[in-house]
């Protein structure tokens, strides 16, 4: 389960951090992360999203937090601003923050998707392969002890599993990404608790227990077995094909580092 599962070894060519990778300081692990981000901005692996997207989504928050949301993807508020949970959704997910004590700033959000699907349709297969590394390259360098997958789509990616959110919510379970262990902990989307109140009081049930779950020693770190050298290191660009020109944030005559700012790093 998780990301050691595929059958396609070379799905995973980005999946694994190498020796030194794991032994780098927040700092690097935060420049890193800003790489990861140009290459994301410029990312055309979906034709359809990369023609209708104004802006790449490619997460905000805290690069060096205990705790990281994954939602499913931008929405029309968040492809505009170029940042995650902008909208309702957002507003609610800010608002259960803020009842456990905590703020954006103190978490890490990001998407399975980094583009908006057309018209908010759902994620295809096809794009969810196509975008997944960012994702995973994302949890080895922010290295979060827990991940909240919000909904189907994030919680069926990162169990590599097609049980239902409605099944598994508000179970922690530890789960081995690369090399790294972390707790998952599925809930419902904030999305989804918008409009029906017994959601929503799940949802903040599940959320009063992230407290205690962040307060637990961190999941055992086994080793692992080798990585072929081949996997281990990490091809350029993560995108694999990207456009030509900058990241949208410093396209037309943006600032240098513009981009990188719209990452929302504290
Ligand atoms: N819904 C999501 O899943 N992600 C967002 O960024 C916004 C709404």
């Amino acid at each position: 389960m998780g990301f050691n599962s595929s059958s396609s070894p070379e799905a995973y060519h980005l999946a694994h951090v190498s020796e030194a990778e794991t032994d780098q300081t927040p700092q690097d692990r935060r420049e890193a992360l800003k790489q990861v981000f140009a290459q994301a901005s410029v990312c055309v692996r979906c034709q359809e999203l990369a023609a209708t997207r104004k802006n790449v989504v490619f997460g905000a928050g805290n690069a060096d937090a205990d705790l990281m949301f994954v939602g499913e993807a931008p929405g029309a508020s968040e492809d505009e601003q170029g940042l995650p949970f902008v909208g309702r959704a957002g507003k609610l997910l800010e608002t259960l923050l803020k009842e456990i004590g905590l703020e954006r700033k103190d978490v890490f959000i990001a998407n399975v998707l980094k583009c908006r699907p057309p018209g908010n349709r759902d994620p295809l297969p096809g794009e969810i392969e196509n975008c997944r590394e960012y994702l995973y390259r994302q949890v080895e360098l922010i290295q979060p002890r827990v991940i909240c997958s919000l909904g189907n789509f994030s919680t069926k990616l990162l169990r590599d599993d097609p049980t239902g959110i409605t099944r598994l919510h508000g179970k922690a379970e530890d789960l081995t990404l690369g090399r790294r262990t972390v707790r998952l902990y599925p809930i419902f989307h904030p999305a989804a608790a918008l409009y029906t109140p017994r959601m929503l009081e799940t949802l903040r049930e599940d959320f009063s227990r992230l407290p205690e779950l962040l307060a637990l020693p961190e999941p055992q770190q086994d080793a692992l077995e080798e990585i072929p050298q081949a996997q281990a290191s990490s091809p350029s660009p993560v995108g694999g094909e990207t456009r030509a020109s900058a990241p949208s944030g410093e396209s037309e005559g943006g600032e240098p580092g513009a981009a990188v700012d719209q990452l929302g790093l504290f």
